[in-house]
């Protein structure tokens, strides 16, 4: 049994066969998300019975954290995590004011190609589990805990754990969703992680059918789209997958979901030099946008090698802001944390194969 894998009620139902009580599932689960501890059951004194049982039978994830990056410009902090088979996944750690936000993946690589982004070139090479998404989570939690002269550094009291969660590392999570909605099911459970749903986002290249199973099953978290693009032909020409779900589509749902769904969707826009950054695709971003409640993110493109594709020029970025502020969209220029470290946008990848 693989423990980070399985939440509150696969526990309660795998468990309680055993004669293991809700209190104990509790306790359990707190040792593991809020002690972070690598043995969850050990001080939670189980029956004995189901303390052998648990020894024999359930793993708990290790990863190795084999490097560490903390940039001297924002803070922002790059994990390299080895799984097991010898692959290697990235996070990385965005503190911001109060929050600390994790940028986590959801698998290796990525099958989409989006030919801006730098993890699109390795292709895919497999799903994470959930439990492999969650242990980026509680590892970096543990490096917090360890390293109390961060929080320090910033203002932030000693006690302070992440806050906020983002699937905008590696890989594209609708493409692996029933492990992403596992793993979120225990972040958000209050004897889990507990977080608020609402600062759990799932970023998607426009995965329709994936986009709509995810809204049904979990209503309260919140999304992000990453359009980059107001024609379908641009589009298509940046992100193979809008010829599989044309964003004319996408659009129509969230227009219509625009109706129930109470908070915004987040729309990001990576802004790439002469390809779509001038005032006319503000003006149509405008249009496409105008009856979605959306919140833009404007993302100047990290360039990645070897591209010919480049960043925006800083004046042209800034006109294209004011044009769709003046429109009464809300907007704002993202720059990428941790430039320093490869932590930024599109620059995840590690091309290692097992060893
Ligand atoms: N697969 C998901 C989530 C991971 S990518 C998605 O595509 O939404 C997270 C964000 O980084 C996406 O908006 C993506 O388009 C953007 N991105 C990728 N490469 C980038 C680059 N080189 N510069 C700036 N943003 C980039
Ligand atoms: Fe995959 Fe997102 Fe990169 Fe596209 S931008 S290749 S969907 S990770």
């Amino acid at each position: 049994m693989d423990f980070y894998s399985q939440n509150r009620e696969d526990l309660t139902s795998e468990w309680g066969r055993l004669g293991v009580s809700q209190a104990h599932v509790r306790t359990i689960m707190a040792g593991a998300y809020k002690k972070l501890s690598s043995c969850p059951w050990a001080e939670a004194t189980p029956p004995r019975l189901l303390k052998n049982w648990l020894d024999e039978h359930a793993q708990v994830l290790k990863v190795e954290r084999s490097k560490i990056q903390v940039s001297m410009y924002d803070s922002s902090v790059k994990f390299l995590f080895k799984l097991a088979d010898g692959y290697e996944v990235e996070s990385v750690l965005m503190p911001e004011s109060s929050r600390i936000t994790i940028c986590l993946s959801s698998q290796v690589g990525c099958a989409q190609g989006c030919i801006f982004c730098f993890t699109g070139k390795m292709g895919l090479k497999r799903n994470l589990r959930a439990s492999e998404i969650l242990i980026q989570v509680i590892e970096a939690n543990r490096w917090i805990e360890e390293n109390a002269n961060w929080l320090k550094a910033l203002n932030l009291p000693s006690f302070q754990r992440i806050t906020n969660v983002v699937f905008m590392g590696m890989g594209e999570p609708l493409d692996n969703l029933n492990e992403v909605t596992k793993a979120i099911s225990i972040m958000k459970d209050p004897w889990g992680l507990n977080l608020a749903a609402r600062k759990i986002t799932i970023s998607t290249a426009g995965h329709l059918d994936g986009l709509k199973a995810a809204l049904e099953s979990m209503p309260n978290i919140s999304y992000a789209l990453s359009m980059h693009a107001t024609s379908e032909s641009e589009r298509s020409k940046l992100m193979p997958i809008n010829r599989r779900f044309p964003l004319g589509d996408i659009l129509d749902f969230l227009r219509e979901k625009s109706k129930s769904y109470e908070k915004d969707f987040l729309i990001q826009y990576t802004v790439i030099h002469n390809v779509n950054d001038s005032l006319e695709d503000a003006a149509m971003l405008a249009q496409l946008l105008a009856d979605i409640n959306v919140k833009v993110n404007l993302i100047p493109l990290n360039p990645i090698e070897p591209s010919r594709l480049n960043s925006p020029d800083p004046k042209r970025l800034e006109a294209f802001r004011d044009f769709l502020y003046e429109k009464g969209i809300r907007v704002m220029i993202r720059y990428s944390k941790g430039q320093d470290i490869m932590a930024a946008c599109g620059q995840l990848v590690t091309n290692r194969l097992p060893s």
